[in-house]
């Protein structure tokens, strides 16, 4: 159990407004405000990308992505969003879902952080609960192996609220 001493202020949901839209606006305004902030080019594509990712609650994959596109943009080639996604996650405006290789919606954009996924097998709802106390633990305890961290994902695979009631 995760004391929420350990959770980040700003916890995921939230900070966010219950309404879709409204939700995805603001996830919108504050990365259009990060590039501003850092000079990053937020390219059309770019932004296509991530507003897709933004508008699901649910990790999403390039070839989704892909087909997702195709109405606005036509076919483009997967090297293209690939790009498109390295640079999204890069700068942290998503995650990487290792376990799907599917990618999602950071709702900390711009803050240092370490999250933990959990991740419901039923529905593939996804939430991120930012929180350094796991991470931290986990990476003091790598180097007694004589292993040095390059890169750190905690996915937890289960069942979310709704997806529990429904199978009780
Ligand atoms: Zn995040
Ligand atoms: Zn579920």
């Amino acid at each position: 159990m995760v004391r929420s001493s350990e959770l980040h202020s700003a916890d995921c949901d939230s900070a966010l407004p219950a309404d879709h839209t409204a939700r995805l606006a603001h996830k919108l305004a504050r990365a259009d405000a990060l590039a501003a902030e850092r000079g990053l080019a937020l390219t059309t594509l770019r932004r296509q990308v991530y507003t897709l990712i933004a508008q699901s609650e649910r990790p999403v994959g390039a070839y989704d992505l892909i087909a997702a596109l195709e109405p606005q943009r036509g076919r483009v080639p997967p090297t293209t969003v690939y790009r498109a996604l390295d640079f999204l996650v890069e700068h942290g405006f998503v995650h990487r879902i290792e376990s799907k290789n599917a990618f999602f919606a950071c709702c900390l954009m711009g803050e240092p952080h370490q999250s933990q996924f959990l991740m419901c097998d039923a529905c593939g709802d996804t939430v991120e609960i930012p929180g350094h106390g796991l991470a931290a633990q986990l990476s003091r305890s790598a180097p007694a192996h004589g292993f040095e961290v390059h890169h750190q994902v905690v996915e937890l695979r289960g069942l979310c609220a709704a997806c529990k009631h429904g199978h009780a």
